[in-house]
């Protein structure tokens, strides 16, 4: 409760709907933000995630829920704080640079309610915060991607918001360009004790970057914790597919134990009768089967080698299993093996639809 009362942002039952009467695009999410903090929202396509940015953001109207920063309502459907009155900055997608302007005047334009010395001497220690002092004179066309995002962030980051919201900032980029970049904007976030909520659609990038991960689902908001909590402690089926691989077997479970098509496994809570339980390919492994050994035996379908690790496919007696170990692991198609957990499965909610209505 004490960290929820000492919330910079608090976003409280959001609703947004574009046409009356249809289902809403942002459907009561509620999710906080604390002082520098990096939280990344993450779901597919059309979930809703832009637009609950851009409600925090003052560019939509609020229809139902409310949105503070620092206890002050910016947004509910009686008030509407202008967008720039908000103390919020945003990255746009596409880094909306100006492209007649140099890069020190790029980021200079934030602060256009100081004096010319005052603004060119934040202007270059922004620049000097982002490593890109020695490039304040060149212009947007003359950098590279990763640049230009980095010049953005500079430029957000000059007004000194309280709060920066950035929209899928790394989908412009190539894979190798993407990594480096979101490695640099998350220690640029970190060195100017920024707080942020940034929007993917790509697990990858929310584990790495963020230090809390809100996953959105159909306009809601179904699961917030730290990229471990998501990913080992998933809520739900969909919380577990989206995050990564995963087995989900039917079980039936009496205290902290199941059985399940895999044998007997812990439970990471424990659970009563029939259940739903997840359990990563890295969480279990395989053993050389033998005529008389313990375990859940099986065949090898599929092997995947990817250089450090390997994924293998398991036929089991009625379904499949993935096991992802490292690339020491010597079975090959066709050998006879024995699948063990490595940890407890996880316990999906999904068959107890009254515990977690709300987040
Ligand atoms: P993506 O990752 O593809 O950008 P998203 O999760 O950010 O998706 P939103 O852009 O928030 O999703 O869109 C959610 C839904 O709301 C979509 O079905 C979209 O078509 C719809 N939508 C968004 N803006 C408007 C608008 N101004 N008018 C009508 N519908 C809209």
């Amino acid at each position: 409760m004490e960290t929820y009362l000492n919330s910079l942002l608090r976003v409280t039952n959001l609703t947004k709907r574009f046409v009356a009467g249809s289902d809403p695009v942002v459907d009561r999410a509620s999710f906080t933000v604390d002082p520098h903090e990096i939280l990344a929202i993450l779901g597919p396509s059309g979930c809703g995630k832009t637009t609950t940015l851009r409600l925090i953001a003052g560019f939509e109207r609020v229809d139902q829920g409310s949105i503070q920063l620092k206890g002050k309502t910016l947004g509910c459907p009686y008030t509407h704080i202008a967008p720039e009155k908000r103390g919020i900055g945003f990255v746009f997608q596409d880094y909306a640079l100006f492209p007649h302007l140099n890069v020190l005047k790029n980021v200079m334009f934030g602060l256009r309610h100081l004096d010319r010395k005052t603004r060119e001497k934040q202007a270059m220690d922004m620049l000097e915060l982002i490593g890109m002092k020695d490039y304040a004179h060149r212009f947007p066309h003359e950098l590279s991607g990763g640049q230009q995002q980095r010049v953005a962030l500079a430029r957000t980051l000059a007004p000194k918001p309280e709060i920066i919201l950035l929209d899928e900032p790394f989908s412009n980029l190539d894979a190798v360009l993407r990594q480096s970049t979101r490695d640099e904007v998350r220690s640029i976030l970190k060195k100017a004790n920024m707080s942020a909520i940034l929007v993917t659609h790509d697990q990858e990038e929310a584990l790495s970057i963020a230090d809390r991960i809100a996953v959105m689902h159909e306009g809601r908001i179904v699961q917030v914790g730290t990229p471990e909590e998501v990913y080992y402690q998933p809520r739900t089926e969909f919380v577990a597919n989206f995050l990564g691989k995963t087995n989900l077997f039917p079980a039936s479970a009496s205290g902290l134990e199941a059985s399940t098509q895999i044998g007997h496994l812990m439970l990471n809570r424990p659970a009563t009768g029939d259940v739903v339980v997840s359990i990563r390919p890295e969480h279990l492994t395989l053993e050389k089967f033998f005529p008389g050994c313990a375990g859940t035996c099986g065949k090898v379908l599929t092997r995947e080698f990817k250089g450090h690790d390997i994924t293998y496919r398991i036929q089991l007696q009625n379904c499949h299993c993935l096991v992802h170990t490292d690339n020491r692991m010597p079975f090959v198609i066709g050998d006879d093996v024995i699948v063990k957990p490595l940890e407890p499965a996880v316990v999906l909610d999904d068959n107890h639809p009254n515990k977690h209505k709300e987040e």
